[in-house]
């Protein structure tokens, strides 16, 4: 046993552990703005023991893992806490034992995309619209991803045949309109490839819309560099449209780098949106969402989603009940511009697409008096307001009983102030 006086003390303020030790010499190590620096310096697997202090459950998650590679870009490490395995940063890079556990009610496919994928790495599930997997690679594997079974296999890398076989499928199909590049992160590919891409894309007279599905801005924003929005903005033309859409899930990764990223984004005239994923532990509270989309807004990049997490292998650990996303949802109502609140959407297990689920802001239909009835979110008062006489839609709606009607109608507020 060590005598007292050589024991450690880490509360003392000028104790440096090994692992900020550590982080220290990994981040001055190399050139931090450089995006090709960062990929090759990320910290994979069990290395992350040297950057954070790792709980067994996270211990057998890097090993037992039945979901994607474990690997971070240093920049997107140094946003997250080496000694909280709550971070919510840490809690998207290293993952936990749950992630170890295949549920019955989980699949690697659950929403069915390889059953509607024509050719390889294209899927076609909505009529106008088409999934492109361009790139297995992404700067971080987030533990949350739902392409996991993909996701940084080099088995699922897109070949120059591939590619074109897409391309061709999307020639001969003319009601497709917009194409979402997504894999794996479209921007991992190299500015010539991403070029090309939007070169044949471009070409296709029928595709006007094209939509860059990328956590590079949020993982790795030194990757968004002057050459590659040259490049966007020059195939943001007449033509085609291109949008971004990106996936922040929480304040922490707002960063004065990220912020730079998305204007140098906006420069190009890529209009970018934000489709955040809930999780459990990282974001599911309306305090949290709501800070991260005031935060977003200040980024100048609007809301877009907020998805309901897929029913992925080893999932288990980050999903929350449905009521979570809607009650979220009408937290948010009221307390920020309609342009920062996501829509809460579940993607149908099955193939189904996407719905919107939101709160139950209207109540129904009185039909004797042709009024709709409303709760406000913002107040939690009853209005009203009526259908037009002309209407022939009064049998769509769910109707309102008489004895609910009396119930609430002194307490309504109609266009004149409160019902007589
Ligand atoms: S960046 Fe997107 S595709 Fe890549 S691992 Fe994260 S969620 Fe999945």
């Amino acid at each position: 046993m060590k005598p007292a006086d050589f024991e450690i003390d880490s509360t003392d303020p000028s104790f440096v552990s090994d692992i900020d030790r550590n982080r220290n010499e990994l981040f001055s190590s190399f050139e931090w703005t450089d995006p090709k620096a960062q990929l090759q310096n990320r910290v994979k697997g069990i290395e992350l023991d040297r950057y954070f202090r790792l709980t067994e459950s996270e211990r057998i998650g890097i090993r037992d893992t039945i979901r994607l590679n474990v690997s971070a870009t240093p920049y997107y490490l140094s946003l997250s806490d080496p000694n909280d395995p709550n971070c919510p940063i840490r809690r998207m890079i290293v993952p936990r034992e749950s992630e170890s556990v295949f549920s019955p009610e989980e699949s690697a496919d659950p929403l069915h995309e390889e059953r509607l994928s024509p050719v390889r790495g294209l899927t076609h599930m909505y009529p106008d619209r088409v999934l492109l997997f361009t790139n297995h690679e992404c700067s971080v594997y987030c533990r949350h991803c739902m392409r996991g079974r993909k996701v940084s296999d080099s088995k699922e890398r897109m070949t120059s045949e591939d590619l074109e076989l897409c391309f061709e499928y999307i020639r001969s199909h003319p009601e497709i309109r917009d194409v979402v590049l997504s894999g794996g992160d479209p921007l991992n590919l190299n500015d010539t490839k991403i070029d090309r891409i939007l070169e044949n894309l471009e070409s296709i007279e029928h595709v006007r819309i094209c939509r860059l599905g990328t956590r590079n801005p949020v993982t790795l924003p030194f990757r968004i560099t002057k050459e590659l929005c040259g490049i966007l903005e020059s195939h943001n033309t007449d033509r085609l449209s291109i949008f971004c859409n990106t996936q922040f899930n929480h304040a922490k990764e707002c960063t004065p780098e990220a912020k730079e990223a998305i204007l140098r984004l906006l420069k190009a005239g890529v209009s970018v949106g934000n489709q955040c994923v809930l999780l459990k532990g990282v974001n599911d509270s309306g305090e949290t969402m709501l800070e991260l989309h005031k935060k977003l807004l200040e980024m100048r990049v609007r809301a877009y989603y907020m998805y309901d997490p897929e029913l992925i292998p080893g999932s288990r650990g980050f999903r929350t009940p449905l009521a979570k996303g809607i009650e979220i949802v009408d937290y948010m109502r009221g307390k920020i511009a309609g342009m920062g609140i996501p829509s809460f959407v579940n993607d149908l297990p099955g193939g189904g697409g996407k719905i919107t689920l939101g709160p139950d802001w209207y109540l129904g239909y009185y039909k004797p008096e042709r009024l709709h009835v409303f709760r406000s979110a913002l107040r939690g008062t009853y209005h009203v307001s009526s259908e037009p006489q002309d209407s022939t839609f009064e049998e769509s709606y769910p109707e309102i009983s008489s004895e609910t009607w009396e119930g609430i109608r002194s307490s309504c507020y109609g266009v004149r102030g409160k019902l007589e």
